[in-house]
């Protein structure tokens, strides 16, 4: 836990008593903080109470009274209505902050990288603190991803805190001055949340206006807004800005071209050869690869440490993790993929698959999956969007059938691609869709398909 002994006679609000909220309660209770908590659910407030936490007046509470208010980042303030209680605390002054932002103040020598965009900012984010650990450093990874940031341990001035960052931490972060700030991409995304797009790339941008002079930008080139953002950058005269392309091959930057990453930054003309890495396979990967490379690069890791690191990362689980292979099919369990644009990513990447698919479906169902309806031999399919999925998939000439578990789609799935005899086949579970119908998480929808391959097949584990 990180000690917060500063804050020790202040008087502090935490609202929204979630992960992050409660590790904020928590650590500034333990540092002898006077904590006031809130939450808008009663049984949330109720389990706060029984734990020993004082409930603010949210009626009538002054807010003039209080030293600090910390807003959890998944409790909306500003869109899309205003909370009540983040209107009073800017009414009395408050700059709403986040734990995150706690931590930036405790550990102020130490260094922070921060990684932000719509998607890959988990896989970035081990990337990189992998590649810092291989290379002898002293790394905190967090934030987002695993440890809320006041359960990291301290560090001091010889340590890097490497951060998965959302646009909803980003926004509550005005003490947090990372040495190295990046922005992978931006595609519409929580619009709800922030009022729209320009909300949401102010949002993310905030990370790079609380940067100190001369610090440390990285930001992707491949969409129109991260683009302008890293036009806007480099004509502020603060930043350093080095642009990562997995699409075109930006002056002074790092790119990856058909699987080969270039340094045109860094050593003029430098390579390393991404195509057999096989916990970072398609082109999204390779931009988190170009960004891991540049933020580790600029932290002074030598390009053989990295390319070293980057062959023995094994990947996240449930992003295109990879179970095993036998007889030449490949088990992949993608279940973080609850969108199109994340499966899309993902089916691009084989070329005979076996795709496990369905639940709750979002807007738009797999329409947009149409030009990559070629590479799926059968689709096997769950959940509440099952039919639908098999008559689109029918209408586009893909095989498809409907199972009522996971388990069924799986066995089935698997023995299709074992009596097939497909060369480089792969099974994938890739659902395009939440998981709520028939799972509590994707964790849980991707541990009960990882469950049904190695009980069926055990031999796919060695
Ligand atoms: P996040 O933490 O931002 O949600 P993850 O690293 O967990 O991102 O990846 C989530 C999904 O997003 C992956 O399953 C993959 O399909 C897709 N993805 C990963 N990296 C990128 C990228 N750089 N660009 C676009 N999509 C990506």
């Amino acid at each position: 836990m990180i000690p917060l002994y500063s804050h020790r006679n202040d008087t502090v609000l935490v609202v929204g008593l979630g992960k992050s909220g409660l590790s904020a309660a928590r650590a500034l209770s333990t540092a002898g903080a006077r904590v006031f908590v809130w939450d808008d659910k009663a049984e949330q407030r109720d389990s706060a109470l029984v734990n020993g936490f004082t409930i603010f007046d949210a009626e009538s509470g002054d807010m003039t009274e209080l030293d600090h208010v910390i807003w959890s980042p998944g409790v909306p303030h500003t869109h899309p209505t205003p909370h009540p209680l983040a209107e009073k605390a800017r009414a009395a002054k408050h700059t709403l902050r986040c734990d995150v932002d706690l931590l930036a103040t405790a550990q102020p020598s130490a260094t922070f990288v921060g990684i932000t965009g719509t998607n890959g900012k988990s896989t970035t984010t081990a990337l990189t603190a992998h590649v810092l650990t291989e290379a002898g450093k002293q790394v905190e990874v967090g934030g987002n991803l695993g440890f809320t940031a006041l359960d990291l341990a301290p560090l001091g001035a010889d340590g890097i805190y490497v951060l998965e960052l959302s646009s909803y931490q980003t926004e509550l972060t005005p003490n947090l001055h990372c040495a190295t700030a990046v922005l992978l991409n931006i595609t519409p995304d929580h619009l709800e949340r922030h009022g729209g797009i320009d909300g949401y790339v102010a949002a993310k941008s905030e990370l790079f206006a609380h940067q100190k002079y001369g610090a440390l930008a990285i930001v992707g080139e491949d969409d129109v807004p991260s683009r302008t953002t890293a036009q806007y950058l480099a004509g502020d005269g603060r930043h350093l800005v080095i642009r990562i392309s997995a699409e075109s091959d930006p002056a002074d930057g790092v790119s990856v071209r058909d699987g080969v990453l270039n340094d045109n930054h860094f050593d003029q003309g430098g390579t390393i050869d991404l195509r057999s890495l096989k916990a970072l396979p398609g082109k999204h990967n390779w931009q988190n690869a170009a960004a891991a490379y540049a933020i580790a690069r600029t932290n002074g890791v030598s390009s053989e440490v990295i390319t070293k690191a980057f062959a023995s990362f094994t990947g996240l689980r449930h992003r295109q993790e990879i179970i095993g292979t036998m007889q030449d099919v490949t088990f992949v369990n993608d279940s973080k993929a609850t969108n199109v644009d994340a499966t899309e990513k993902a089916l691009s990447c084989y070329g005979s698959v076996y795709w496990i698919a369905g639940g709750v479906a979002k807007a738009g169902g797999i329409t947009a999956l149409g030009p990559l309806f070629g590479r799926i031999r059968h689709a096997f399919l769950i959940g509440e969007s099952a039919q639908d999925f098999a008559t689109e998939l029918s209408q586009g000439g893909v095989a498809a059938s409907t199972h009522p578990t996971l388990e069924d789609a799986t066995i089935n799935a698997g023995h299709q691609a074992l009596e097939d005899r497909t060369k480089d086949a792969t099974v994938l579970l890739s659902p395009a869709c939440s998981s709520f119908d028939m799972f509590k998480n994707f964790e849980e929808r991707g541990d009960a398909f990882r469950s049904a391959v190695l009980d069926t097949w055990p031999e796919v584990a060695a």
